[in-house]
């Protein structure tokens, strides 16, 4: 069998801009996966012309030049900009937390009001100590009754936690805004790449030898012995058998429809915020290209993915690594034995392990972090 100087395991997007960095840098690449298709989570597959996200809707947002300029050369991007609608118990609210959103709230009109009323709502949190959970968090920025109608609810059943058990950071990154502004990133650059992200990443593979179907764990020895490197791109608590016990992810359900009209909610993204409803979003996924096909024409039908959010057991796909302490400290004993894993490899002049991404460094990367972590380690490793 042919030697590689990289094997890379996973074809999503961390496989595949460090195996397009090592071929430009002239190194012999493979990249498996054991999914019948590579990109990974961004996967997007054609239905009546259609790009149906099919692991989740993944809109590309960066603050990051050099990633926005890299993904540019292997994609033209839309102008899509991401304004997710809140439908709390029927009542609309826009997102991110704006003077739309306060308008609907409590009736106030200039920025002027809303800020008045927004520091009332937030003096229920000490302003003199950091918010120790996600409930004071939440309430130290948009108050008591944003929280409650737009917060708690879809929080708890994204996560299936309380919000005084999950930790701030998951909401830093909603902003609050004083201006009549939906776009929900705070990103200088967003958009959708045209035509979908599997032809994203088919790009960035070209010319690099892929083959799908393919289990690295299933078969470590017999894909050891023909690289020098691997990148290992899947869960690093699998990858050791799960010996210290199992990391905790929240994975996502879909159930997609495709139906006979031309707009089911008019927006790429609606949240479902209330607690009693039981999915938490549902994707229109047409919007996402403005409901037109390639040519600019309307498309007459739409396919529409309602997400229920659940507890990853064995078995089941892995979304979002649940980055608290406690998972924090397992992670952590984790990477501890993929060091002793790879000196032990050394000694037996074996290949070293990278472990790469979302699910390989168990980080709830955004898909411009995952870019610029793959660039920066590849950079590192091939100079
Ligand atoms: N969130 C919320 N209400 C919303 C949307 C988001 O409370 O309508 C919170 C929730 O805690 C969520 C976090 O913001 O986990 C980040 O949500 P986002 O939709 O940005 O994450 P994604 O699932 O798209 O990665």
């Amino acid at each position: 069998m042919e030697r590689y100087d990289y094997l890379i395991i996973g074809a999503g997007l961390y496989g595949a801009v460090f195996a397009q960095q090592a071929k430009e840098k002239g190194k012999t690449v493979l990249v498996i996966d054991r999914r019948d298709h590579i990109a990974g989570n961004v996967y997007t597959e054609d239905v009546e012309g259609i790009k149906v996200h099919k692991y989740g809707a993944h809109i590309f947002h960066t603050n990051n030049k050099q990633v926005w300029e890299y993904v540019n050369k292997f994609a033209e991007f839309n102008r899509f900009t991401n304004s997710p609608v809140a439908n709390y118990k029927g009542e609309l609210y826009s997102l991110p937390f704006n003077m739309y959103t306060f308008n609907k709230m409590w009736g106030v009109v200039t920025p002027e009001e809303a800020k008045e009323k927004l520091e009332e709502q937030r003096a229920e949190i000490p302003k003199d100590r950091e918010p120790v959970n996600l409930e004071e968090q939440a309430i130290s920025l948009v108050g008591r009754d944003i929280y409650e109608k737009l917060i708690k609810g879809y929080t708890e059943k994204q996560w299936g936690r309380d919000c005084k058990d999950l930790p701030a950071f998951i909401i830093k990154r909603l902003p609050v805004r004083y201006t009549f502004d939906n776009n929900y990133f705070n990103a200088l650059y967003q958009g959708i790449p045209m035509g979908g992200y599997t032809g994203m990443v088919e790009h960035m593979l070209e010319g690099i030898e892929v083959k799908l179907g393919e289990d690295y764990l299933e078969n470590k020895e017999k894909y050891d012995a023909i690289a020098d490197k691997i990148v290992y791109t899947g869960a690093i608590d699998q990858f050791f058998d799960y010996s210290k016990g199992y990391l905790e992810y929240r994975s996502v359900r879909f159930e997609n429809e495709l139906l006979d009209m031309e707009s089911f909610q008019g927006n790429a993204a609606v949240n479902y915020t209330d607690r009693e409803t039981p999915w938490t979003r549902i994707i229109e996924h047409k919007w996402f290209e403005f409901g037109k096909d390639e040519d600019g024409n309307d498309l007459p039908k739409t396919v529409i993915s309602r997400e229920y959010s659940s507890e990853w057991k064995p078995g089941d796909e892995p979304y979002y690594p649940v980055n608290d302490e406690k998972n924090g400290k397992l992670y952590m004993e984790y990477k501890s034995l993929a060091e002793k894993e790879n000196n032990r490899r050394k000694a037996e002049g074996k290949p070293v392990v990278i472990y790469g991404g979302r699910l390989g460094e168990y980080k709830y990367y955004d898909m411009d972090q995952v870019i610029a972590r793959a660039l920066e380690v590849s950079a590192e490793e091939l100079k």
